[in-house]
């Protein structure tokens, strides 16, 4: 459930007029439900309440200051890919001791910088990240904990794109070499504590029984390697968990942890959670103001002012978002294709969409679902600025990042002498 609902004929976030945000702070605009974020992470705090994980939220999905800092102050730790998601973690002074790290391809300067920073857990992709992982920590005095991340190899049944546990994908490794990496590890790599398996089979997925499947073979080898002394105290089963955008029956949190609580109670271990599209994907919607009609012999056009380079989904994974006028009025349906500025044929937000016929020029439409990698997804193609952001809480709303000026977009650069 969240907190968009039409209102005598308006769409309303919580209770502010999605309208009256528009017109106060243009569009293309992303706006936040901060009730909803929180109820997300609270539904899914309570259904694991009887085995308390740390839930990691991972900042990939939206990594804005202000929404990080309300699930941070809510309990949550955080999942980040980079030393930028580190610097943001830091910047609103999440707990260390509660950020976990993946990326299959980490620096020596951003793991560095992790350890340096205290955090919890490195996720592990290869035998080379974990001997550099052992090097850095060893000249900096420490003993770092890390996790691995596994490959179980199933199928998530999700977007190719977004599917990592395949045993062709590049993530994670084979079960039958974790084994030799446990026991390696801890004869030969004195500065890493190797404590902990990971393991996240992909994104957007709807039924349960993937999670099983992955999770059982995660269970069985900690049982196996701790029966063989490894010492292993941590489970990360990643996140993953589907959303509603369209006509989609995902599991709810309570379904979910119904199925997979009796499977990890047989490791004994601690468990860790890195949800991110659950936590905040219908949190957010982007606000687009209509520029143009054009009927064209074939079909009709909805030119917005929105694009791919502000909502990518649509062109990557031919994602589907529900796309509502925020002042509504019933009427007829006629077909068209949502299309923003940006010279592509790929720059579409919706395709064949049924649309109010009295759709007009200046009307504002609500891309809904667009909280989850949304934002964090855009850019600046066509040298286009980025969206402004708002966050609402009931009546109140407040910026949280400002729309980029044209200054923004060179900044960086140098005309050069060249
Ligand atoms: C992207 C990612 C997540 C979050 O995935 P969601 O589908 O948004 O829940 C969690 N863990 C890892 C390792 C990821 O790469």
């Amino acid at each position: 459930m969240h907190d968009f609902q039409v209102k005598k004929n308006t769409l309303c976030c919580e209770r502010t007029s999605l309208a009256e945000i528009a017109r106060a702070v243009g569009t293309p605009a992303f706006v936040y439900s901060k009730h909803t974020l929180l109820d997300h992470f609270t539904k899914l705090r309570q259904a694991f309440a009887e085995i308390n994980p740390l839930i990691c939220y991972s900042m990939k999905a939206n990594s804005n200051l202000a929404l990080c800092r309300l699930l941070v102050n809510a309990g949550a730790g955080l999942d980040i890919v980079s030393g930028g998601e580190l610097y943001r973690a830091k910047k609103i002074k999440a707990d260390s001791q509660k950020i976990v790290y993946a990326s299959v391809g980490k620096t020596a300067e951003e793991i560095e910088a992790a350890i340096r920073a205290g955090i919890l857990f490195f996720n592990v992709e290869s035998l080379s990240e974990l001997a550099l992982i052992n090097a850095i920590s060893g000249r900096c005095g420490k003993r770092q904990r890390v996790a691995l991340r596994i490959n179980p190899d199933v199928s998530a049944h999700t977007h190719d794109y977004i599917s990592t546990a395949k045993r062709e994908n590049k993530f994670g490794i084979d079960i039958e070499t974790a084994r030799e990496v446990f026991i390696h590890c801890n004869r030969n790599l004195p500065h890493v504590q190797l404590c902990c398996i990971h393991v996240h089979i992909g994104s957007q997925i709807e039924q349960a029984a993937p999670f099983k499947a992955a999770l059982k073979k995660a269970v069985a080898l900690i049982i196996e390697l701790n029966r063989r002394g490894a010492g292993i105290t941590h489970l990360n089963i990643g996140g993953g968990l589907g959303i509603i955008y369209r006509k989609e029956r995902p599991q709810t949190a309570d379904e979910y942890a119904r199925a997979i609580i009796p499977i990890i109670k047989k490791a004994k271990v601690s468990l860790i959670l890195e949800p991110g599209r659950f936590i905040v994907g219908n949190a957010g919607v982007l606000l687009t103001k209509i520029l143009y009609l054009k009927d064209t012999p074939v079909k009709r056009f909805i030119i917005v002012d929105a694009a791919m380079n502000d909502l990518l989904r649509p062109s990557l994974y031919g994602a589907y978002h529900e796309i509502i006028p925020v002042e509504k009025t019933a009427g007829a349906m006629k077909k068209a294709d949502v299309v923003g500025p940006v010279c592509e044929s790929g720059d579409f937000l919706a395709k064949d969409r049924g649309l109010p016929a009295f759709l007009k020029e200046n009307d504002v439409l609500a891309v809904m679902g667009a909280g989850a990698y949304g934002f964090s997804m855009s850019s600046n193609y066509n040298s286009r600025r980025r969206a402004v952001e708002v966050l609402v809480d009931d009546r109140r709303y407040q910026i949280v990042r400002k729309r980029e000026q044209y200054r923004d977009l060179v900044r960086n650069e140098i005309t050069g002498k060249l």
